[in-house]
């Protein structure tokens, strides 16, 4: 890796801006999972022991109004971070101005300040969003030194993490990005074979760069998921009721004829009438009645896609292989998590996102190589696209 990282720098009493990613969820007024605040700490305490001043920076959701501003700030985060780091921490409830300005400059080394969500600037003509040079020139003029550890929005340019980099002396990434690209690597460079790769979720129009790339570089790639019902319409099959994107069946069979062997579909499927938590039937085979829809992948397809994983020495695994929030229809999805959970010496990488959700709903995730922070991140990275949020930092000399 040719970007600087954190033991590239020396930030003995250095005002050092973070970007991190705090886009926690929250309902009713709580964090309900901490899990990007705790992959935060080892760059937040390397910084600590390192006498930096730290100013941190974060979005949270989007915001489109001015009411979004009530249910999406900060102020929840600053909180859980002080409890977890054990450490005060200054929050500012605000993006910029004198208050934000005269806290910068009164912090002393190891003093964690927390900024107000980035996207309150979105408001105001979507500054942070479209990277607008002045609040980027703004908030590098807060310190001496950029640290980028947002893996979840590397691969977007927005004025926090492109823009901040844009205008800093110096820079580099932090302990978070660089485990996820380690991680990475092993998926897209030299990966050991036989190379799996599973894909899933709703549709294929958001995963088609990510399976044109794969069926390049996986041994196989198995489809599930709503996605699946495209591909099956593209055969010729019936699909009854399933999600379907009719506008993607010519590329779909695009992919068949590129993808030959490599690319395998569903033989069967658990359906149901409705898109309810009812019991489904297994479907005999490809095909589903029109008065049906397929939301999940049958028992013969849970076997072929565990008989293809077994001998797997890398996965890469991004989208469920149905409903899985549904009791009903999750099957397929744990029994994907229980194919990789069995596989020894095997180096298996879930893509986040909701894949991440089902391998930490079905208490598989100490089972499993590496669960990616960021969904869309990692999908780009494996798509081989260039992440701009990393692109933007200082290589190193
Ligand atoms: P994605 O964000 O594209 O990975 O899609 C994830 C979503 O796809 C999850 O919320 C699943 O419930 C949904 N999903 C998976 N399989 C199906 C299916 N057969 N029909 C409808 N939705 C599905």
């Amino acid at each position: 890796m040719n970007k600087k990282t954190l033991k590239d720098i020396n930030f003995e009493n250095k005002k050092v801006i973070v970007r991190l990613d705090f886009n926690v969820p929250i309902e009713n007024n709580k964090i309900t999972d901490d899990t990007r605040i705790k992959a935060a700490l080892e760059t937040i305490k390397y910084l600590q022991n390192h006498n930096a001043k730290i100013i941190m920076l974060s979005h949270l959701g989007r915001i489109k109004t001015e009411a979004d501003k009530k249910t999406r700030s900060l102020s929840l985060v600053a909180k859980k971070l002080q409890e977890l780091i054990n450490h005060p921490v200054i929050f500012i409830n605000e993006t910029r101005g004198k208050n934000l300005e005269t806290a910068v400059n009164k912090l002393k080394a190891k003093d964690l300040l927390l900024i107000e969500n980035t996207r309150f600037e979105d408001l105001n003509g979507k500054k942070e969003s479209k990277n607008d040079p002045e609040l980027g020139k703004y908030w590098a003029s807060l310190g001496e030194v950029f640290v980028n550890d947002a893996f979840g929005t590397a691969h977007r340019a927005h004025a926090s993490n492109v823009g901040i980099a844009t205008y800093i002396k110096d820079s580099c990434i932090g302990f978070l990005i660089e485990k996820e690209l380690t991680m990475l690597n092993k998926v897209v460079i030299n990966p050991e074979r036989p190379f799996v790769a599973i894909l899933g979720g709703a549709k294929v129009s958001d995963k088609i760069d990510v399976i044109k790339q794969l069926l390049t570089k996986a041994d196989s790639v198995l489809i599930g998921g709503g996605m699946a019902y495209t591909f099956m319409k593209a055969l010729g099959y019936k699909i009854g009721k399933s999600l379907v994107e009719n506008d993607k069946v010519d590329l779909a069979k695009e992919l068949i004829n590129l993808g030959k062997d490599k690319l395998v579909l569903p033989v069967d499927y658990i359906a149901a009438p409705e898109f309810k938590d009812i019991k489904g039937t297994n479907t005999t085979d490809q095909n589903i009645a029109d008065n049906l829809m397929g939301l999940d992948i049958g028992t013969k397809t849970e076997k072929l896609f565990q008989d293809k994983l077994k001998s797997a020495k890398t996965i890469v695994w991004n989208g469920p292989m149905g409903v899985f929030e549904m009791n009903n229809f999750a099957h397929g999805t744990k029994a994907i998590c229980e194919a990789i959970a069995n596989l020894k010496n095997a180096f298996s990488l879930i893509g986040g996102g909701d894949s991440a959700a089902a391998v930490t709903k079905f208490h598989y995730e100490k089972k499993v190589s590496f669960i990616s922070t960021g969904g869309g991140a990692s999908l780009e990275y494996l798509e081989g696209k260039d992440l701009p949020g990393i692109t933007a930092i200082k290589n190193k000399n």
